[in-house]
């Protein structure tokens, strides 16, 4: 059938102006500190983002990093997880979560989603521990492969927590090590009011401009309970050097900018102000698409009972994906994809030997699945004109 007419409202997939235009006084003054004092590198707003992030995700230690992929490879790194080493993780999910961990020289296990959720399908880690691994004196193996798998990898994919409980479990029972990717995931809870990032051994958190507290530019930060952990972490930010220019550890420089430290302070005040904006948005376009009646054709994102959704991103599934994001960028509104190519098929990860059908329920994810706007500003006439142009396209198709 013929496309619609398509009526035109400009509502890009994020905006980060009308943030710094509210704060603008406050944030460049910020800057112009920082600037006066000529402290670049490791000085007191670095410390004090640290100070006060880990509380906020109940943890007693927070350490300041470069980036959000550098904050994975530094709990990947702190963790002693290298060669021979096998990491289980989602197959659906930034490229950075498998990156790291085939940096650091270590296997990543890509296994598949629950396709409600988008997360790590927990049965599918299970069975893959007690049908494909086999525990030997010092801990537990990769039959296939003969790798020794030391960790989990979960992803608080989209703002909202992976299934922790029962991963943690089987961290437990197996001995493995948990690393939490919480970069799209600052302040979500998990049931009980459990912050992620608390929960495993390390959480990791990014601060790029496109998550929920985004520097102006890179910057991310890990979280840990363990004194041990902290401090090697701490040393290893700095080349693993303690005291300078000593090296007991090779590290790297995993160090977050004083300017950036300085700019996220001033926008840590306002987070939970647009985490409520993007959980109201996000209420708006459950109700508008609940009222268009549009018989299933799109399914909009599940929140589990009890926990904390963060909304970083708003992802609905629908069939006809690819025609509908033509059409809606045709009425203005800027969309993406997270993400078209699952982990396990990337090119550079061809010689770990995964076919497509390996990850199925990503396969259809990567397929079917796009995010709308949903940053805290947005007016309720844009999210109903990104409502009333689904509705248009699927009408019509
Ligand atoms: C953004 C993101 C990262 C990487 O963070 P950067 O700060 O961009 O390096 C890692 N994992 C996930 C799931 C992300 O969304």
């Amino acid at each position: 059938m013929a496309m619609p007419q398509p009526v035109k409202m400009n509502v890009p997939l994020l905006d980060l102006k009308p943030q710094y235009e509210a704060l603008k006084a406050e944030l460049d003054a910020a800057m112009i500190a920082v600037a006066t004092s000529q402290h670049f590198i490791l000085g007191p707003s670095v410390k004090t983002l640290e100070e006060q992030i880990a509380p906020y995700v109940q943890c007693k230690f927070g350490i300041g990093v470069s980036s959000g992929t550098d904050a994975l490879l530094l709990a990947l790194m702190a963790l002693d997880i290298g060669r021979g080493d096998e990491v289980i993780t989602s197959s659906y999910t930034f490229f950075a979560t498998g990156g790291t961990v085939s940096r650091v020289g270590a296997r990543p296990i890509f296994l598949d989603i629950d396709p409600v959720s988008f997360h790590q399908d927990v049965g599918l880690v299970k069975d893959f521990l007690h049908h494909n691994c086999e525990r030997r004196g010092d801990g537990v193996y990769n039959k296939a492969t003969g790798g020794r798998v030391r960790a989990l990898m979960p992803v608080h994919l989209y703002g909202q927590s992976a299934d922790m409980d029962p991963l943690m479990e089987l961290a437990r029972e197996f001995g493995l090590k948990v690393v939490e990717d919480a970069a799209q995931a600052i302040g979500t809870e998990y049931p009980k009011e459990r912050r992620v990032g608390s929960i495993g051994d390390i959480g990791c958190f990014s601060f790029f401009p496109s998550k929920n507290l985004g520097a102006f530019g890179d910057a991310g930060l890990c979280t840990t309970n363990d004194p041990a952990l902290a401090e090697r972490m701490r040393i290893m930010r700095v080349h693993g050097g303690k005291p300078k220019y000593y090296h007991k550890v090779v590290g790297g420089n995993f160090r977050l900018d004083e300017l950036q430290a300085a700019v996220l302070l001033v926008k840590f005040r306002h987070l939970e102000t647009w985490h409520q904006g993007r959980q109201k948005n996000a209420a708006f376009y459950d109700r508008a698409f609940a009222a268009a009646k549009l018989d299933g054709r799109v399914t909009t994102p599940a929140t589990k009972p009890g926990y904390r959704h963060i909304y970083n991103q708003y992802v609905i599934r629908v069939p006809e994906r690819d025609r509908m994001r033509d059409y809606l960028k045709e009425c203005g509104i800027g969309t993406e994809i997270y993400y078209p190519v699952p982990l396990h098929i990337q090119e550079c990860f061809a010689d770990l030997g995964y076919k497509p059908g390996d990850c199925p329920e990503s396969m259809r994810a990567a397929a079917e699945t796009i995010a709308l706007p949903i940053y805290p500003e947005i007016s309720e006439a844009q999210q109903q004109h990104v409502v009333d142009s689904v509705a248009e396209f699927l009408k019509s198709s």
